[in-house]
């Protein structure tokens, strides 16, 4: 334990279960001596995330469906109530219709299109806007993301547009709110294996493939995605904002599979 986030507060959104990303990020931010409250999508998910923030020491729970302003209203005024501020935002929610995470990107309805975009893209500004209001310099926000943003990936297909989107809103937001010392940076984390992943068409494959030809010739774990996002949370990244950071055991550097990788 350490206590780069002593006496700060902080909301993880997108907390589904224990093999979430955002709670390989809310364990390392509450080691880090934070203070969490955590949104939780619809009723169903409290008896999951309750039991969860207890272990870190929070009872501060918040139901948000990021798909609706006003549910994201009354989370914004519930943290002014209780907090009067904010430090910082951990936004790890996405989605989109498992039926269009496999086959063809070209067969995406636009229906599913815009669905996706709205919760995977617009929610992170949607909750950043609001989070502005309650941050001073020093705030933090922090978004997830995934590699098929720059590069096309099988079956990601419509989420590697939303994530494209998401990454540039990062920039944006970056600019926006560095006037006022805020920083914004986005975490690209290699595969691992969640709920949200679960609906991706040969997800195991792409495990493998990934163990096999990155760098370090492993997966990447939700703690090597939490210590990042503490830093980028923390003064430790001060500098730092607009930035996607790669946490994938280095993936994205390799042009080509390499000779001892096994066939898989
Ligand atoms: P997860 O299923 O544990 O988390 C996804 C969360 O999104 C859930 O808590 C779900 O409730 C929430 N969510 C979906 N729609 C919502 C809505 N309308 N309102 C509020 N919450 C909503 O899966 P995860 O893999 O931990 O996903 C977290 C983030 O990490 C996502 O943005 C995902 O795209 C990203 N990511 C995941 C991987 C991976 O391989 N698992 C890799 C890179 C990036």
């Amino acid at each position: 334990s350490n206590t780069l986030l002593a006496g700060k507060r902080g909301l993880i959104m997108g907390l589904a279960n224990e093999k979430s990303i955002a709670w390989g990020v809310a364990r390392a931010c509450a080691e880090a001596g934070a203070e969490l409250a955590f949104s939780y999508q619809g009723d169903a998910l409290k008896k999951r995330v309750g039991p969860l923030a207890a272990q870190l020491g929070s009872d501060f729970l918040v139901e948000c469906d990021v798909a609706d302003e006003e549910s994201l209203d009354r989370l914004f005024a519930e943290l002014r109530e209780r907090w009067g501020r904010l430090d910082f935002l951990v936004h790890a929610i996405g989605f989109s219709d498992k039926g269009e995470l496999r086959g063809r990107y070209v067969d995406t309805s636009r229906g599913n299109f815009a669905m996706s975009m709205d919760i995977s893209v617009y929610s992170f500004t949607a909750a950043v806007q609001r989070a502005e209001k309650l941050m001073g310099p020093g705030g933090s926000c922090v978004t997830l993301t995934y590699y098929g943003a720059e590069r096309v990936m099988p079956h990601y297909n419509v989420m590697g547009v939303a994530k494209a989107a998401l990454e540039a809103s990062v920039r944006y937001l970056a600019e926006d709110l560095g006037k006022d010392g805020i920083r914004v940076n986005a975490i690209s984390a290699g595969p691992i294996k969640t709920l949200a992943a679960s609906g991706i068409g040969d997800f195991r494959y792409i495990m493998k493939w990934n163990e096999y030809n990155s760098p370090l010739r492993r997966n990447v774990t939700i703690d090597d995605v939490g210590n990042s996002a503490l830093y980028l949370i923390s003064d430790l990244a001060s500098g730092v904002t607009g930035e996607t950071h790669h946490v994938d055991a280095g993936y994205h550097v390799v042009g080509m599979k390499a000779v001892d990788a096994p066939d898989i």
